[in-house]
């Protein structure tokens, strides 16, 4: 069974999953309609200059994802690691080659069309440069490189910003005339740039309702679900606008009445922990992940994976009076091109912010990119707030690597030591 049916669902809810599913019924029928599409990744996504070409982006680790909530994944793994890639390799890159090879059908059953052009923005993650190396030797179709700075000290230069706003007028917009055979309609642009920004406004809302108790979301389990519209296809778009003018409505809702988040079993009655959480959570078994935290009375205050495709508490807003230029901030500022020590600040502020008891690393066995130095910022946030760091191991989309029993085991002793610290304080 699916998350999608076990879940209980607000209307929401059922909204995103039919914008989803819509988008992907587009996809199915591009050979039809014409439309071209680009493949792109979630971090670093121009969602808006795709969409103003009328352009349909595909993600492909939002199809990995997806086929992992839908036990799916595993196959696809099984049929990748046939073909030679190793045990090692992110599973997200695995599941969509597997999928690939199986046929390119999509986790909602429709198949997925080929690229016209894949997109690489390269947000601080070296797994995606070799992931578009296969495609396109796959696909053999065009590949364009938006080579993204690192922010290795922590801040935007503007020379970084130059950097690649340059790249994104000279090389990026040029790209995509050629491929969608039209100009770019700059006013078009804008109208989207300044939608992004108001559907941004109300996600950093939602996010900070956090901040009450009882909190009425849980930032973590029910945060991946509200960064579904804006961090992929729908940023720009009116839909993904009012979507989250509703997701707002329901929150504020459930803060006039004091309620949390609907969880796996429904309304959470008692909030016992307030945790910050770090890493992105395991999908083959999410609704399993999300009930061991919920059965314990957890509510994940706020997340940094929620935060992978805009870290937008940070005041960052797509701006249509600079649209280029911000497209190309949005990039710079993704969670990904964060250094270790700029991911402890934010941790830090996360726990002083939330008011949290604590905080827990879920570090994802295939994923080198967020889970390298996860130790050593689980011993830094510990020393700079005093409160208790939890660890526990799974993985993304490879079934293999989830263990209910042992999570259960490890949380036991640090909810163990929350209480004593509270006991002590
Ligand atoms: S290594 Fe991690 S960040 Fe990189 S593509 Fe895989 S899951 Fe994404």
């Amino acid at each position: 069974m699916t998350i999608q049916t076990t879940i209980q669902k607000e209307d929401s809810m059922i909204v995103q999953k039919e914008m989803i599913a819509g988008h992907f019924e587009k996809l199915a029928k591009a050979g039809e309609t014409g439309k071209k599409v680009v493949y792109t990744f979630v971090p670093g996504n121009l969602n808006e200059l795709i969409r103003a070409f009328d352009m349909l982006p595909v993600h492909p680790e939002v199809n990995a994802l997806q086929s992992g909530m839908r036990k799916l994944s595993g196959g696809y793994i099984q049929e990748a690691e046939k073909s030679g890639h190793s045990e090692d390799v992110c599973a997200y890159v695995k599941s969509d080659l597997g999928m690939l090879k199986k046929g390119n059908v999509g986790p909602t059953g429709l198949p997925l069309p080929e690229p016209d052009l894949l997109l690489l923005s390269y947000t601080g993650c070296f797994t995606f440069l070799k992931w578009f190396e296969l495609l396109k030797a796959e696909y053999g179709c065009r590949v364009v490189m938006l080579h993204i700075p690192y922010q290795a000290e922590g801040k935007i230069t503007q020379e970084m910003r130059d950097y690649v706003t340059r790249q994104i007028e000279e090389v990026v917009v040029p790209a995509l005339e050629e491929v969608s055979g039209k100009k770019l309609d700059r006013g078009r642009l804008e109208d989207m740039l300044a939608s992004s920004a108001r559907a941004e406004e109300l996600l950093v809302d939602i996010w900070n309702s956090a901040k009450n108790k009882p909190s009425p979301i849980d930032a973590y389990f029910g945060g991946v679900f509200y960064i579904g519209p804006i961090f992929t296809a729908f940023r720009g778009l009116p839909e993904c606008e009012d979507y989250y003018r509703m997701l707002k409505a329901e929150v504020d809702d459930r803060i006039a009445r004091k309620q949390g988040p609907v969880t796996p079993d429904g309304e959470m009655s008692q909030q016992k922990y307030r945790i910050v959480v770090e890493g992105p959570p395991n999908w083959t078994s999410f609704r399993d992940f999300w009930k061991i935290f919920a059965d314990e009375g957890v509510v994940m205050v706020a997340s940094t994976y929620t935060k992978v495709g805009g870290l937008y508490e940070s005041g960052f807003r797509h701006d249509p009076k600079r649209p280029l230029e911000s497209l190309g901030e949005y990039c710079l500022g993704c969670y990904t091109n964060h250094s270790l020590p700029a991911r402890v600040k934010i941790l830090q502020d996360y726990i002083e912010d939330f008011d949290a008891d604590g905080f827990l690393i879920n570090s994802i066995k295939s994923c080198n990119s967020f889970s390298a130095g996860q130790l050593l910022m689980m011993r830094e946030v510990e020393k700079r707030t005093g409160r208790a760091g939890g660890f526990i191991e799974t993985d993304l989309v490879d079934p293999r690597y989830f263990s209910a029993a042992n999570i259960r085991n490890r949380l036991e002793s640090y909810f163990q030591m929350i209480d004593a610290r509270r006991a002590g304080a």
